[in-house]
């Protein structure tokens, strides 16, 4: 899962995506929490980063770039962090990664438009990318619902999930 969305504040501004139900399943133990950017080794803060010229999978085969708000190219980084994530994922066999929608990494249905305009277009980020090509489900934190929750944890977590949050 997306440390953001754990509510870890690792976010390019500095601020978390804390979602209670990422939160819950986190701190309950039944998700590694990763950052692909801090994994990469980038700052906190750091500038806005958007996938241009293309989407996440051309910048996977090197015909897209990923670059930040002032023009620099960060898009080796984006894919070392990308990898170093699927890494974790196959080693700990992981069955489904939720993931911060809209991020350049993490977006699962939508990313910025790469113009640094606001819009956002249909398409994964770098990291989301990488992990559907290794087959594993990915979902952002607009997808959550207690279905795919507890297909994914034993059956007592999600009986105490459902006492919490109800089956939603
Ligand atoms: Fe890190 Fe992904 Fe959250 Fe961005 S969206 S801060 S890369 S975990």
């Amino acid at each position: 899962m997306s440390s953001c969305l754990a509510g870890f504040k690792v976010r390019y501004n500095g601020t978390s995506a804390q979602n209670d139900v990422i939160s819950w399943l986190a701190s309950h133990g039944q998700a590694i929490t990763v950052c692909p950017e801090i994994m990469a080794g980038f700052a906190i803060p750091r500038p806005a980063a958007e996938i241009v010229g293309g989407n996440a999978q051309n910048v996977l085969d090197g015909m897209a770039r990923v670059r930040e708000n002032n023009g620099k190219d960060v898009t080796a980084s984006y894919i070392s962090g990308a990898r170093m994530v699927l890494k974790i994922a196959l080693k700990n066999k992981v069955q489904a990664a939720f993931l911060k929608e809209n991020s350049p990494s993490c977006g699962v249905n939508n990313v910025y438009s790469g113009n640094f305009d606001g819009h956002l277009l249909l398409g994964t980020g770098v990291t989301a990318c990488i992990l559907k090509n290794a087959g594993i489900q990915v979902y952002s934190e607009t997808d959550l619902d207690y279905i795919k929750i507890k297909s994914f944890v034993s059956p007592d977590i999600a009986a105490e999930f459902a006492a919490e949050f109800g089956s939603f």
